[in-house]
């Protein structure tokens, strides 16, 4: 941590901070320049609250120097982190592509959408049983019942099952009913006991973005998950709120790249709550798949007219199979399989 103190700054506002620095476990590097004194903080910053050194007086500015999130950081993990669940692999050169229906509704519904999904070539299915509405008098989702369905389904056609946990009351049973990867929504990124909770368990989770999270708070929630044992975190990028409004997020591309940078974990992008329209689908999950994303996250409804949410945007089965032969070609282009 650099601490830039004040331009009128006395000797006893150098001690102060000094010796706050030795209380909280670290030595202090003082450099008095002409106009200047600069403190450089040596030892574990991370520990350290920014604002107890913020509010001493004498003191201008206080920059980090190091990164707040550290498992999570490709500065402590170089190479690729690669997640295999049964036999299928996230993060490493082929590309998953995830889909399935917004909500499980019927047990019909279910088993058609996995055979859909296995007959595009996909090895995951999607399908929320527990759903974060807006309104409190929309369809909740069939709960422990829609678990059964979807495990169901997905084992008649060797799909293994990604779906949404909201609460922590409920893990015992994703637990029970084998859920091969747990997905924490947008608006559970900073429940922070609910990641604390995932992250004592070692199934693998799927982090969505917070409506308008910023990277750095999306990377320390993921070391939330990380700091309890569970490495095995998939982020996941779904637009964020922004001004426009002719769709319905906004999708972040420079989150790819960026995250790729900053992190060793896999990433994906879900094109379905980004655009919010089926037509925007294709569009946005070749741009995805051309920026470095590891997977997608779609959403395919048997019957798009009958969904019981979403049904805007959820592709038809055959638009999902034409997708997957556009995307094979983008991926072979960006030197990827899928
Ligand atoms: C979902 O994927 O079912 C969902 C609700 O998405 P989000 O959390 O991104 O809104
Ligand atoms: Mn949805």
């Amino acid at each position: 941590m650099i601490i830039v103190m004040g331009s009128h700054v006395t000797e006893a506002e150098i001690q102060g901070v000094e010796n706050k620095l030795i209380n909280l476990g670290l030595t202090a590097n003082i450099s008095r320049g002409v106009e200047r004194t600069i403190i450089g903080a040596v030892g574990d910053e991370r520990k350290i609250h920014k604002e107890a050194l913020e509010a001493l007086p004498g003191v201008e500015n206080v920059m980090r120097v190091v990164k707040p999130y550290k498992i999570v950081a490709r500065e402590w993990h170089e190479t690729d982190k690669i997640i295999s669940i049964k036999n299928i692999q996230l993060g490493g050169k082929t590309i998953q592509i995830i889909a399935g229906p917004c909500s499980v509704e019927t047990q019909t519904q279910m088993d058609l959408s996995a055979q859909h999904v296995r007959n595009a070539g996909c090895h995951l299915m999607r399908g929320g049983a527990f759903k974060p509405r807006t309104s409190p008098y929309a369809f909740q989702g069939k709960g422990i019942e829609g678990l059964k369905m979807m495990r169901q389904a997905a084992d008649k056609h060797n799909l293994l099952v990604v779906t949404e946990l909201m609460d922590v009351r409920t893990l015992d049973a994703f637990l029970e009913h084998k859920v091969d990867i747990i997905q924490i929504g947008t608006r559970n990124m900073q429940n922070f006991d609910l990641l604390k909770e995932v992250g004592k368990i070692h199934v693998p989770v799927i982090l969505k973005r917070g409506l308008s999270a910023t990277i750095s708070e999306w990377l320390m929630s993921a070391e939330y998950i990380a700091a309890g044992g569970n490495h095995n975190i998939i982020l996941c990028e779904r637009g964020v709120r922004s001004f426009e409004t002719a769709y319905r997020n906004m999708l972040d591309v420079t989150a790819i790249p960026m995250l790729k940078k900053e992190t060793h974990l896999p990433v994906i992008v879900d094109p379905s709550h980004s655009g919010g329209k089926a037509w925007l689908v294709p569009a946005l999950s070749k741009a995805a798949i051309a920026a470095g994303a590891d997977g997608l996250l779609v959403e395919m409804h048997p019957n798009p007219c009958d969904a019981w949410c979403d049904a805007d945007q959820a592709l038809t089965p055959d638009q999902l199979t034409q997708l997957m032969g556009e995307l094979r070609l983008v991926a072979k282009a960006v030197g990827r399989d899928l």
